[in-house]
């Protein structure tokens, strides 16, 4: 019995040991999906995402539907679903919900994707972006390819990796949501709606991962590798290390802390849809490249956008979510 139980220990040790070390950062199913998000991929989607015909995609708007039935065939190919509960991807917000800044807008959709968690199911990270934009102007097309199309098709790559992982065995276990809101330019209209109406009940919404804007950079900071980072320690203990963390193992980008003053004359940290998940008590980052001179102006186009910085924020985004996804405890609210 005793050498019996000498020789299991070790080997049932080995096993939890490898089995852990399968999901790090390391291991072989991360590294995978982490490569499969591409430059390349990013900036295929980015050209139809933001072009001319998708009209600046204003809420409500021909144009952004166009866009939005682009975001669903993506999710199509690549075989990842709407929540069960939902008979589509859309979630319609209805135009007695986007009263904006600018007045009644008509009826919208939020669009959901949804990766089923393989052990904890019920535990939802939420990983945002919004796909509406301010439409046109005089004649002028604003195509918002910073804003946002580069959080919207990041969104793209890190569902199709967090798939092809499941695909070999290795999906995360909690569940991972991926919302592209709409309405957000009007005053983050569809994600107050989703937080109002929410998929999934937010007491079970681990943290939101929101990205606006991280395809170029600002004057300050042209020419770094860094991203500004906001929100991450206002909630919980946890999601800032975690960030850093994941950061450090993989892109090891200049995490720049800049907007996270609560007294920053910018707001920043009010001004994106992760602001709704926040003020509901859920931990969130806001992944941001800062203020440039096309920012809100038809000059923000596609072949502005640096495709090698888009990728590596729209990794790290990936690397943070695998690491909520993946780890034993849901990160800690322990903050106000
Ligand atoms: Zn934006």
């Amino acid at each position: 019995m005793k050498k019996t139980n000498f020789l299991i220990l070790p080997l049932a040790f080995a096993l939890l040991q490898s089995c852990a070390a399968n999901l790090s950062y390391t291991g072989s199913p991360f590294k995978k999906s982490f490569e499969s998000i591409t430059s390349e991929e990013l900036k295929t989607h980015l050209y139809i995402v933001a072009s001319d015909e998708m009209e600046g995609r204003d809420t409500g708007s021909e144009g952004q539907k166009k866009a939005g039935r682009y975001l669903i065939e993506q999710y199509q190919k690549m075989g990842v679903s709407h929540p069960q509960s939902m008979k589509n991807y859309y979630q319609t917000v209805p135009k007695e919900a986007l009263n904006g800044r600018r007045g009644s807008l008509p009826e919208s959709e939020n669009i959901l994707a949804f990766i089923e968690g393989t052990q904890k199911p019920e535990e939802v990270i939420v990983i945002s972006a919004h796909y509406d934009h301010v439409g046109m102007s005089n004649g002028d097309i604003y195509n918002g390819a910073d804003d946002d199309g580069s959080g919207t098709v990041a969104l793209l790559e890190i569902a199709e990796a967090f798939q092809k992982a499941k695909k070999a065995g290795n999906g995360p276990k909690r569940s991972i949501l991926f919302l592209h809101v709409t309405g957000e330019e009007h005053g983050l209209l569809g994600s107050k709606y989703y937080a109002e109406n929410p998929v999934f009940p937010l007491a079970n919404t681990v943290a939101d991962l929101n990205i606006d804007m991280i395809g170029r950079c600002d004057p300050g900071n042209c020419g770094k590798d860094y991203v500004y980072a906001i929100g991450s320690e206002m909630l919980s203990s946890e999601l800032k290390k975690i960030n850093e963390a994941a950061n450090k193992a993989t892109v090891n980008l200049e995490l720049n802390y800049k907007y996270d003053d609560p007294n920053d004359k910018d707001r920043l940290y009010y001004r994106s849809d992760h602001y709704n998940f926040a003020k509901n008590g859920i931990p969130v980052i806001f992944y941001f490249d800062g203020i440039h001179e096309d920012y809100h102006k038809p000059t923000d186009t596609s072949d502005k956008i640096d495709y090698a910085a888009l990728r590596k924020r729209a990794q790290l985004v990936f690397a943070t979510a695998w690491e909520l996804a993946n780890r034993k405890e849901r990160i800690a609210v322990d903050k106000k």
